[in-house]
């Protein structure tokens, strides 16, 4: 019981973001298809060229702005909102196709289940050492998943220089990023805390102040 307590609160804590995803993916009008193509070839060469990488790009239905990738370097799978295709210029759009590319060619989705899997083991080998009791499991849980997301961090860290080192302009990250800190509702996007406590990613700030760098 405990250890199963510690599995699902673990795993909730290290991937909410991912499960609203799949929410939102399953949340669509039910004759609608789970994602539609994105249409503009010419541009899908040009980032395949420079990410030296053949994909595609779908997008998902979802006023936010955001992408993921979901595969693996053998079988990438990106995705894209059409809130983000709505809202940004092709090259803000750039930023966060390159940073899904960096995910994938560095294999970190790989990386991340492998990581989340040993944290897991390791979490249950020391609960069952310590006798924990059941009280206590959420907070050992939660933080195990805040100790994770400082390790998980470095990922997303790396998607960001990769990106950047691709970008036609890196005024591109810098205005996507203002555009996403303007529309973002998320509390754990907006306060700086709950960011570094509870997700991976580097704050919007952060991001700018990187691409200010290239200019
Ligand atoms: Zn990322």
């Amino acid at each position: 019981m405990n250890i199963l307590l510690f599995v699902i609160i673990f795993l909730y804590t290290t991937n909410w973001v991912r499960v609203l995803l799949l929410k939102d993916l399953f949340n669509r009008s039910n004759n609608k298809k789970l994602f539609s193509k994105f249409n503009n070839e010419k541009y899908l060469a040009k980032v395949n060229k420079k990410a030296k990488l053949k994909f595609d790009i779908r997008v998902q239905e979802s006023p936010a702005i955001y992408g993921y990738m979901a595969g693996l370097p053998i079988a990438p799978f990106m995705v894209v909102s059409s809130g983000a295709i709505k809202q940004l210029s092709l090259n803000e759009l750039e930023w966060i196709v390159l940073h899904e590319v960096g995910h994938c060619v560095m294999w970190h989705v790989a990386k991340n289940a492998l990581g989340q899997a040993l944290f897991l083991i390791g979490g249950i080998v020391l609960l069952v050492f310590l006798k924990l009791n059941i009280i206590f499991i959420p907070v050992y849980a939660v933080l195990l998943g805040i100790v994770w997301y400082q390790i998980e961090r470095v990922f997303e860290l790396n998607a960001d220089k990769f990106s950047l080192a691709r970008i036609d302009d890196p005024r591109g990250m810098i205005t996507a990023n203002q555009k996403m800190k303007a529309k973002g509702k998320s509390i754990f996007y907006k306060n700086l805390l709950l960011g570094k406590l509870f997700t991976p990613h580097l704050s919007y700030d952060e991001r700018i102040e990187m691409a200010k760098l290239k200019l």
